[in-house]
Protein backbone atom coordinates (compact mmCIF):
# COMPACT_ATOMS: atom_id res chain seq x y z
CA UNK A 1 0.00 0.00 0.00
CA UNK A 2 1.40 3.14 -0.76
CA UNK A 3 2.27 6.10 1.79
CA UNK A 4 -0.75 8.81 2.57
CA UNK A 5 0.07 11.72 0.44
CA UNK A 6 1.55 14.77 2.16
CA UNK A 7 -1.41 17.65 2.70
CA UNK A 8 -0.53 21.19 1.44
CA UNK A 9 -2.81 23.92 2.35
CA UNK A 10 -2.56 27.06 0.27
CA UNK A 11 -4.98 30.16 2.22
CA UNK A 12 -5.65 33.51 1.25
CA UNK A 13 -5.68 35.77 4.65
CA UNK A 14 -8.11 38.85 4.34
CA UNK A 15 -11.25 37.16 4.83
CA UNK A 16 -10.34 34.03 4.88
CA UNK A 17 -8.48 32.80 7.45
CA UNK A 18 -8.31 36.54 9.00
CA UNK A 19 -11.68 38.15 10.04
CA UNK A 20 -12.86 40.72 7.90
CA UNK A 21 -13.23 43.73 9.94
CA UNK A 22 -10.87 42.64 13.31
CA UNK A 23 -8.11 40.35 11.44
CA UNK A 24 -8.19 38.10 14.21
CA UNK A 25 -7.05 34.18 13.31
CA UNK A 26 -8.59 32.87 16.80
CA UNK A 27 -11.60 31.41 15.92
CA UNK A 28 -9.45 28.93 13.35
CA UNK A 29 -7.20 28.04 16.07
CA UNK A 30 -8.65 24.68 16.21
CA UNK A 31 -7.94 23.70 12.52
CA UNK A 32 -4.65 24.79 13.04
CA UNK A 33 -3.67 22.95 15.46
CA UNK A 34 -4.99 20.32 13.89
CA UNK A 35 -3.18 20.88 10.66
CA UNK A 36 0.46 20.98 12.71
CA UNK A 37 -0.71 17.90 14.14
CA UNK A 38 -1.35 16.04 11.02
CA UNK A 39 2.16 17.20 9.81
CA UNK A 40 0.39 19.09 6.82
CA UNK A 41 2.19 22.48 5.13
CA UNK A 42 0.28 25.44 5.57
CA UNK A 43 1.33 28.11 3.13
CA UNK A 44 -0.17 31.91 3.75
CA UNK A 45 -1.20 33.29 0.37
CA UNK A 46 -2.15 37.13 0.11
CA UNK A 47 -1.73 40.64 -1.32
CA UNK A 48 0.42 41.31 2.44
CA UNK A 49 3.81 42.38 2.59
CA UNK A 50 6.67 40.21 3.74
CA UNK A 51 6.80 42.03 6.41
CA UNK A 52 2.79 41.32 7.42
CA UNK A 53 3.36 38.15 6.99
CA UNK A 54 6.51 38.05 9.37
CA UNK A 55 4.47 39.01 12.05
CA UNK A 56 1.42 37.29 11.24
CA UNK A 57 3.54 33.92 10.89
CA UNK A 58 5.37 34.13 14.03
CA UNK A 59 1.92 34.24 15.87
CA UNK A 60 0.52 30.96 14.10
CA UNK A 61 0.85 27.58 16.36
CA UNK A 62 2.43 25.98 13.20
CA UNK A 63 5.72 26.83 10.52
CA UNK A 64 4.21 28.45 7.26
CA UNK A 65 5.26 28.96 4.18
CA UNK A 66 4.31 32.84 2.75
CA UNK A 67 3.13 34.14 -0.89
CA UNK A 68 3.49 37.70 -0.62
CA UNK A 69 2.44 40.35 -2.72
CA UNK A 70 -0.22 38.50 -5.02
CA UNK A 71 2.55 36.19 -5.96
CA UNK A 72 5.52 38.24 -6.28
CA UNK A 73 7.55 36.39 -4.02
CA UNK A 74 7.83 33.12 -2.36
CA UNK A 75 9.40 32.52 1.29
CA UNK A 76 9.26 28.50 2.72
CA UNK A 77 11.18 28.02 6.09
CA UNK A 78 14.55 25.36 6.03
CA UNK A 79 12.85 22.73 7.51
CA UNK A 80 9.72 22.47 4.96
CA UNK A 81 12.44 22.75 1.38
CA UNK A 82 13.47 19.40 0.22
CA UNK A 83 17.52 18.97 1.35
CA UNK A 84 18.26 19.93 -2.17
CA UNK A 85 16.41 22.81 -2.29
CA UNK A 86 17.81 24.10 0.45
CA UNK A 87 19.94 27.69 0.65
CA UNK A 88 23.77 27.62 1.25
CA UNK A 89 23.69 29.79 4.00
CA UNK A 90 21.17 28.84 7.04
CA UNK A 91 17.81 30.24 6.91
CA UNK A 92 14.06 30.62 4.96
CA UNK A 93 14.55 30.03 1.29
CA UNK A 94 13.17 33.34 -0.86
CA UNK A 95 12.16 32.93 -4.17
CA UNK A 96 11.37 36.64 -6.09
CA UNK A 97 9.07 36.05 -8.59
CA UNK A 98 7.72 39.48 -10.12
CA UNK A 99 9.53 43.01 -10.27
CA UNK A 100 10.73 44.45 -8.05
CA UNK A 101 8.87 48.23 -6.78
CA UNK A 102 10.89 50.43 -8.46
CA UNK A 103 9.78 49.17 -12.03
CA UNK A 104 6.47 50.22 -11.04
CA UNK A 105 6.87 53.72 -9.95
CA UNK A 106 5.00 55.38 -12.15
CA UNK A 107 3.14 53.40 -13.47
CA UNK A 108 -0.32 53.80 -11.53
CA UNK A 109 -0.74 57.29 -13.30
CA UNK A 110 -0.60 55.85 -16.44
CA UNK A 111 -3.21 53.55 -15.66
CA UNK A 112 -5.44 56.26 -14.34
CA UNK A 113 -4.56 58.50 -17.63
CA UNK A 114 -5.35 55.03 -19.75
CA UNK A 115 -8.57 54.68 -18.39
CA UNK A 116 -10.13 57.75 -17.15
CA UNK A 117 -11.13 56.51 -13.72
CA UNK A 118 -9.11 58.58 -11.38
CA UNK A 119 -7.02 56.49 -8.66
CA UNK A 120 -5.32 56.72 -5.93
CA UNK A 121 -1.77 55.18 -4.66
CA UNK A 122 -2.18 53.74 -0.52
CA UNK A 123 1.37 54.28 -0.13
CA UNK A 124 1.07 58.04 -1.18
CA UNK A 125 -1.83 58.25 1.10
CA UNK A 126 0.42 57.16 3.54
CA UNK A 127 -0.36 55.06 7.18
CA UNK A 128 -2.91 57.20 8.85
CA UNK A 129 -5.44 57.30 6.09
CA UNK A 130 -4.93 53.93 5.18
CA UNK A 131 -5.74 52.47 8.61
CA UNK A 132 -8.72 54.33 8.64
CA UNK A 133 -9.79 53.02 5.15
CA UNK A 134 -8.78 49.27 6.28
CA UNK A 135 -9.65 48.72 10.09
CA UNK A 136 -5.65 48.00 10.04
CA UNK A 137 -3.85 49.53 13.50
CA UNK A 138 -1.70 52.40 12.22
CA UNK A 139 1.18 49.88 13.22
CA UNK A 140 -0.31 47.27 10.89
CA UNK A 141 -0.65 49.83 8.28
CA UNK A 142 2.82 51.11 8.52
CA UNK A 143 3.79 47.19 7.54
CA UNK A 144 1.16 47.06 5.04
CA UNK A 145 2.78 49.93 3.30
CA UNK A 146 6.25 48.29 2.70
CA UNK A 147 5.82 47.37 -0.55
CA UNK A 148 7.95 45.51 -2.58
CA UNK A 149 6.80 44.74 -5.72
CA UNK A 150 3.11 45.99 -5.96
CA UNK A 151 1.11 49.36 -5.93
CA UNK A 152 -1.83 49.31 -4.10
CA UNK A 153 -4.66 51.53 -5.16
CA UNK A 154 -8.28 52.60 -4.73
CA UNK A 155 -10.90 54.03 -7.25
CA UNK A 156 -11.60 56.91 -5.75
CA UNK A 157 -14.24 57.29 -9.03
CA UNK A 158 -15.50 54.77 -10.96
CA UNK A 159 -18.24 57.35 -13.32
CA UNK A 160 -20.82 54.59 -11.87
CA UNK A 161 -19.17 51.60 -13.37
CA UNK A 162 -19.49 48.01 -11.92
CA UNK A 163 -17.13 46.65 -10.00
CA UNK A 164 -16.09 43.54 -12.48
CA UNK A 165 -15.99 46.30 -15.14
CA UNK A 166 -13.70 48.64 -13.53
CA UNK A 167 -11.23 45.70 -13.01
CA UNK A 168 -11.47 44.80 -16.57
CA UNK A 169 -10.97 48.39 -18.00
CA UNK A 170 -8.01 48.63 -15.72
CA UNK A 171 -6.50 44.96 -16.52
CA UNK A 172 -6.99 45.96 -19.58
CA UNK A 173 -4.57 48.90 -19.82
CA UNK A 174 -2.08 46.84 -17.50
CA UNK A 175 -2.07 44.76 -19.99
CA UNK A 176 -0.35 47.53 -22.71
CA UNK A 177 2.30 47.96 -19.96
CA UNK A 178 2.88 43.83 -19.06
CA UNK A 179 1.75 44.74 -15.84
CA UNK A 180 -1.08 42.81 -13.73
CA UNK A 181 -4.08 44.26 -11.67
CA UNK A 182 -5.61 42.19 -8.84
CA UNK A 183 -8.71 42.85 -7.12
CA UNK A 184 -8.94 42.22 -3.45
CA UNK A 185 -11.66 42.17 -0.47
CA UNK A 186 -11.21 45.75 -0.34
CA UNK A 187 -7.99 47.23 -2.79
CA UNK A 188 -6.83 46.83 -6.00
CA UNK A 189 -2.85 45.70 -6.35
CA UNK A 190 -0.77 47.03 -9.70
CA UNK A 191 2.14 44.13 -10.13
CA UNK A 192 4.03 42.29 -12.46
CA UNK A 193 2.48 39.40 -14.13
CA UNK A 194 2.69 37.16 -11.26
CA UNK A 195 0.01 35.04 -9.99
CA UNK A 196 -0.82 33.08 -7.17
CA UNK A 197 -1.37 30.09 -8.71
CA UNK A 198 2.38 30.02 -10.27
CA UNK A 199 3.69 31.18 -6.84
CA UNK A 200 2.24 28.08 -5.63
CA UNK A 201 4.10 25.75 -8.59
CA UNK A 202 7.03 26.88 -7.56
CA UNK A 203 6.54 26.35 -3.97
CA UNK A 204 5.16 22.81 -4.58
CA UNK A 205 8.41 22.15 -6.89
CA UNK A 206 10.94 23.08 -3.70
CA UNK A 207 9.12 21.00 -1.06
CA UNK A 208 7.99 17.32 -2.98
CA UNK A 209 9.29 15.92 -5.97
CA UNK A 210 6.90 14.80 -8.78
CA UNK A 211 6.42 11.26 -7.63
CA UNK A 212 5.53 12.59 -4.79
CA UNK A 213 2.92 15.51 -5.19
CA UNK A 214 0.71 16.35 -2.09
CA UNK A 215 -2.74 17.29 -1.93
CA UNK A 216 -3.10 20.46 -2.54
CA UNK A 217 -6.18 22.53 -0.87
CA UNK A 218 -6.44 25.85 -1.68
CA UNK A 219 -9.51 28.34 0.18
CA UNK A 220 -10.45 32.19 -0.41
CA UNK A 221 -12.91 34.45 -0.68
CA UNK A 222 -12.15 37.26 -3.68
CA UNK A 223 -11.86 37.42 -7.40
CA UNK A 224 -7.76 37.53 -6.70
CA UNK A 225 -7.99 34.23 -5.44
CA UNK A 226 -9.69 33.02 -8.91
CA UNK A 227 -5.72 31.79 -9.80
CA UNK A 228 -5.18 30.14 -6.64
CA UNK A 229 -8.22 28.29 -6.20
CA UNK A 230 -7.54 26.81 -9.95
CA UNK A 231 -4.06 25.59 -9.22
CA UNK A 232 -5.59 23.53 -6.76
CA UNK A 233 -6.92 19.70 -6.59
CA UNK A 234 -9.14 21.03 -4.32
CA UNK A 235 -10.89 24.64 -4.15
CA UNK A 236 -12.88 25.95 -0.76
CA UNK A 237 -14.15 29.15 -1.35
CA UNK A 238 -15.43 31.19 1.76
CA UNK A 239 -18.07 33.32 1.89
CA UNK A 240 -17.87 36.87 2.10
CA UNK A 241 -19.13 38.48 5.53
CA UNK A 242 -22.37 38.72 4.34
CA UNK A 243 -22.62 35.03 3.27
CA UNK A 244 -22.93 35.83 -0.40
CA UNK A 245 -20.01 33.97 -2.76
CA UNK A 246 -18.25 35.86 -5.30
CA UNK A 247 -19.20 34.89 -8.63
CA UNK A 248 -16.09 34.31 -9.75
CA UNK A 249 -15.14 31.62 -7.83
CA UNK A 250 -18.59 30.13 -7.34
CA UNK A 251 -18.29 29.44 -11.02
CA UNK A 252 -15.29 26.72 -10.72
CA UNK A 253 -16.48 23.41 -11.32
CA UNK A 254 -15.40 21.60 -8.93
CA UNK A 255 -15.06 24.02 -5.80
CA UNK A 256 -16.84 23.10 -2.53
CA UNK A 257 -18.24 25.82 -0.53
CA UNK A 258 -16.89 26.57 3.42
CA UNK A 259 -19.80 26.68 5.82
CA UNK A 260 -19.50 29.94 6.79
CA UNK A 261 -17.47 33.36 6.32
CA UNK A 262 -14.22 33.87 8.04
CA UNK A 263 -11.79 31.97 9.91
CA UNK A 264 -14.96 30.12 11.88
CA UNK A 265 -15.89 29.10 8.01
CA UNK A 266 -11.93 28.13 7.46
CA UNK A 267 -12.07 26.32 10.57
CA UNK A 268 -14.92 23.67 9.89
CA UNK A 269 -13.66 23.10 6.18
CA UNK A 270 -10.32 22.59 7.56
CA UNK A 271 -11.35 19.83 10.03
CA UNK A 272 -14.01 18.54 7.18
CA UNK A 273 -10.73 18.12 4.68
CA UNK A 274 -8.43 16.10 7.62
CA UNK A 275 -11.91 14.21 8.67
CA UNK A 276 -12.06 13.27 5.18
CA UNK A 277 -15.25 14.78 4.20
CA UNK A 278 -16.44 16.78 1.36
CA UNK A 279 -17.95 19.97 1.57
CA UNK A 280 -21.02 21.53 -0.58
CA UNK A 281 -20.48 22.44 -3.60
CA UNK A 282 -20.25 26.15 -3.78
CA UNK A 283 -22.45 26.29 -7.15
CA UNK A 284 -25.34 25.51 -4.18
MG1 LIG B 1 -9.45 37.73 0.77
Amino acid sequence: MSAPRALLVATDLDATLLDHHDYSWAPAREALEALRAAGAHLCLVSSKTRAEMERLAAELPLPTSWIVENGSALVVPEEKLLPRRRPRKPGPRVVELGPRRSRLAGALPKLAHATGLRLESLVALGPERVAELSGLSLDGARLALQREYSEPFRVVDAFGLEPDAVTAKLQAAADTLSLRVSRGGRFHHLTGVVDKGLALARLIDLVATPKVPPQVVALGDAQNDLLLLQSAERAIVVPRPDGSLEPLLAALPHAERAPAPGPAGWNRAILAVLGGERLPSARG
